[in-house]
């Protein structure tokens, strides 16, 4: 089955899948994003993602695309040419085509709208699960407004470059004071030698990840003490576990931090409780 990708109304054949030169998205990366899983054809979460954008929208004052139902049906539409079974579903909002200037184009610029979607291969990222991955740590250079799902990524991409090359999985920030804020695509985790569950509040220096809000549900509901607070990077290499969370890696046992294991350097049965767990809460969802 060939690829489709729908673009500004179109759906088109994903190698015809392009977008004008001066679309600020190309241009400025003045857009914002969001991916949501896809569980045996269905959207994980698809009201929470849908919220954020709305949300991230209205931070950098782009007009929404269009309304609820018909970007849905968008989303559903683009999954269902694409015979995604299990994977995920990018969709990305610009303020649109304008002659290249920095401040907004005139009002009624119309936003661009693309929408992808994938398979993913679910035996091959549950094994990676059950081997857990390396993170390295990397100096916070973002802007503060990461709350913000926006396409300036920059920082993350050259981070998560350094983490490639360094043979770890994802880069995680670390702030002017020694506390971790997140992974490059990613929310960080700790499990301390009590058992008790850490991750930074979401108020500031993180995006609040749509897995990282169920992880919470679903940490209470097996009876876990979260504690939502920052955490160092050495507090981190003491950990009894420590794991990532995003719609793309769901719940991901981290078993090594820069040059040190992780407690004996396997996935913590915290970390995979809460995997099973999410992966049921995506087959209800
Ligand atoms: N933090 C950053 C910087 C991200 O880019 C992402 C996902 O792309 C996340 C956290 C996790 O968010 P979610 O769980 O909604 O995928």
């Amino acid at each position: 089955m060939s690829r489709i990708a729908y673009v500004n109304g179109r759906y088109l054949p994903h190698r015809d899948a392009t977008v004008h030169v001066e679309d600020r998205g190309y241009q400025f990366a003045d857009g914002v994003y969001e991916v949501c899983e896809v569980w045996a054809g269905h959207l994980v979460d698809e009201a929470r993602h849908l919220d954020r954008l709305d949300r991230s929208l209205s931070e950098l004052r782009i007009p929404t695309p269009m309304t609820r139902k018909a970007l849905s049906a968008v989303l559903h539409e683009v999954v269902r040419r694409n015979g995604v079974k299990d994977g995920l579903v990018y969709l990305q909002v610009t303020r649109g085509v304008a002659r290249r200037d920095h401040a907004f184009p005139a009002p009624g610029t119309m936003p661009g709208l693309v929408v992808t979607a994938r398979r993913s291969d679910r035996g091959g990222q549950e094994a990676l699960a059950a081997r857990g991955v390396s993170v390295i740590t990397v100096p916070e250079n973002r802007w503060p407004r990461v709350d913000i799902k926006s396409t300036s990524l920059l920082p993350n991409v050259l981070a998560k470059q350094q983490a490639k090359e360094a043979g770890a999985r994802e880069a995680w920030f670390v702030d002017q004071d020694g506390f971790v804020t997140e992974g490059a695509s990613t929310n960080a985790w700790i499990v301390t030698a009590d058992r008790r569950i850490v991750t930074r509040p979401a108020e500031s220096g993180i995006l609040r990840g749509i897995t990282r809000t169920v992880v919470l549900e679903e940490a209470a509901a097996l009876g876990y003490t979260v504690e939502e607070r920052p955490f160092t990077v050495d507090e981190a290499h003491g950990a009894a576990e420590a794991f990532i969370t995003a719609a793309t890696t769901v719940v991901m046992p981290v078993v090594r931090i820069d040059d040190r294991p992780v407690a004996n350097g396997a996935p913590g049965t915290v970390a995979t409780a809460l995997r099973l767990k999410f992966h049921a809460f995506s087959a209800l969802s």
